[in-house]
């Protein structure tokens, strides 16, 4: 893997003066997220539109974790809510209280665009009170359900408002829009506000998720949230799906980690590492469904499946082989959803079963010399679109990443100029890494996140290129 040499540079004395005298981007290292820390970045500084309907929900998340909160404005009961759910609370004190870790603003109530100025008062006053690192979520309604017309352009408004809360805040703090249906309770809500007022969510910014009631009967929520879940993941012997396998084992997932026979050594010693198993299987075969299938009737199916394989083989459409064209296309769309209905055909996938793909924001965006990937990519949203209502039937979900610029193999082989500006042109000023795109698929894949499903989330640093 390629190291980000600048962002080392930009870190030391001597870096961090002379790219300030120059006026060159100052990147600083993201935190992440490491064993033992909290779950959710605090003190959490709540706030509400008059009318909200999430408050609640907000403290009840805030339990059993050690944030404590701080609250602005009086549309919500905060001190009544903070005291029955056991949270410290205070009211918020501009100047006096010391910095939030992190903020979350209800903006359910919001009915119409007059009612926008709600966010101005909000956080004209706390944007700068968010300690760097921190986290921004605004709670909202999803448009589409909203009882009129006021209402729907009001909360479609909360979209531009946090895409550039979210480019604007800087100091490494991310931004979301998490629109929660109407009959979504505190549970479907939680494994969401707390993934995204984590450490876990350092590279995703700028996205809007939808989060609606679960069909299912949501397990109680526990430490580790993967344990004794089987977890097959494609592509995993290295980069990304590597990171993947180790995250869920981490997690206590059983990990079947699958990857081309030619990757056999690399496959072997992560599944050694992981206490897993492993698949040496070509996905572009359709002979490995037999497989696969076989290994989910011997251990029970699988509760999540992440298709993670991919390849680029990357020329311009008139110079660009059939071959090229064909590679790419049977293993980044073809092979997941030849497995995907195999799997669902067999009854593989356990009751609350996750699938989770990973597009990329070519996919979005589209990019040059790469028609044959952002194709697929794409294609795997309309997987995700098409595949959603099916899976809800099964109170099962199936979600997809979009990465940006992750810090691979297969970013390391992009020329300097392009490798550079894909680094630095994100809100964040750096690459992702591996892991920040396998916590995101922790979040989708949690037994809590039952209300998550059909979405596309980035992990790209809320990317200036593309969405
Ligand atoms: P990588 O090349 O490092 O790893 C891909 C893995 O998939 C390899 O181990 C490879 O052997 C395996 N694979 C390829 N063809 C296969 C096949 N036919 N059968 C089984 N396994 C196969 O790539 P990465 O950067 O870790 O990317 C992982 C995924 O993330 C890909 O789907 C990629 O398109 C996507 N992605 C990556 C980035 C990035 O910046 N690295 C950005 C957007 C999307």
């Amino acid at each position: 893997m390629m190291a980000d040499r600048y962002l080392a540079f930009a870190n030391r004395p001597v870096g961090r003066f002379l790219t300030g005298r120059l006026g060159l981007p100052q990147p600083r290292p993201l935190l992440r997220h490491a064993e033992g820390q909290p779950a959710v970045i605090g003190p959490v500084l709540a706030g509400s539109a008059p009318g909200g309907r999430l408050a609640e929900a907000v403290v009840a998340t805030l339990a059993g974790t050690p944030a404590a909160m701080l609250f602005e404005g009086d549309a919500a009961d905060w001190p009544g809510l903070a005291a029955r759910h056991g949270v410290m609370a205070a009211r918020f004190l501009p100047g006096q209280s010391g910095r939030a870790g992190s903020a979350v603003f209800d903006a359910t109530g919001i009915a119409d665009p007059a009612g926008l100025d709600a966010l101005y008062t909000f956080f004209h006053h706390c944007v700068r009170e968010i300690a760097p690192d921190g986290r921004i979520v605004v709670l909202g309604a999803p448009p589409e359900t909203c009882a009129d017309a006021d209402a729907r352009i009001a909360q479609r408004a909360l979209e531009g408002f946090t895409r550039s809360l979210g480019k604007e805040a800087r100091r490494n703090i991310a931004v979301q829009l998490v629109r929660v249906a109407a009959d979504a309770d505190a549970a479907a809500l939680d494994s969401t506000l707390r993934f995204f007022l984590s450490r876990r969510s350092a590279y995703v910014s700028g996205q809007v998720v939808h989060v609606a009631a679960p069909v299912v009967d949501l397990p109680e929520a526990a430490p580790r949230a993967h344990r004794g879940r089987r977890v097959l993941v494609t592509g995993a012997a290295r980069g990304i799906g590597a990171a993947i396998a180790e995250a869920f084992a981490r997690e206590g997932a059983k990990v079947v980690a699958l990857d081309v026979p030619q990757a056999g050594a690399d496959l072997l010693s992560l599944a050694q590492r992981l206490g897993g198993s492993r698949l040496a299987l070509d996905i572009t075969d359709p002979a490995s469904d037999a497989v696969i299938l076989e290994d989910a009737a011997t251990h029970g199916g699988y509760d999540v499946v992440v298709h993670n394989a991919g390849i680029t083989r990357d020329r311009t459409i008139a110079r660009m082989s059939r071959a090229e064209w064909d590679q790419v296309m049977q293993v980044n769309l073809l092979a997941p959803l030849r497995i995907t209905e195999a799997l669902l055909g067999a009854g593989a996938l356990g009751p609350n079963g996750r699938i989770v793909g990973v597009s990329s924001i070519a996919g979005i965006a589209g990019n040059l010399g790469q028609t044959n990937y952002a194709a697929t990519k794409a294609g795997v949203i309309g997987m995700v679109d098409a595949l959603a209502p099916r899976l809800a039937a099964r109170g099962a979900t199936i979600n997809a990443v979009a990465p940006g610029f992750i810090e691979t193999r297969m970013t390391a082989a992009i020329p300097f100029a392009i490798r550079e500006a894909g680094r630095r042109m994100n809100a964040m000023g750096q690459g992702g890494l591996p892991e920040d795109v396998a916590e995101t698929i922790l979040w989708l894949a949690e037994p809590r996140s039952a209300g998550v499903n059909g979405n596309i989330v980035r992990v790209c640093g809320q990317s200036l290129l593309g969405a």
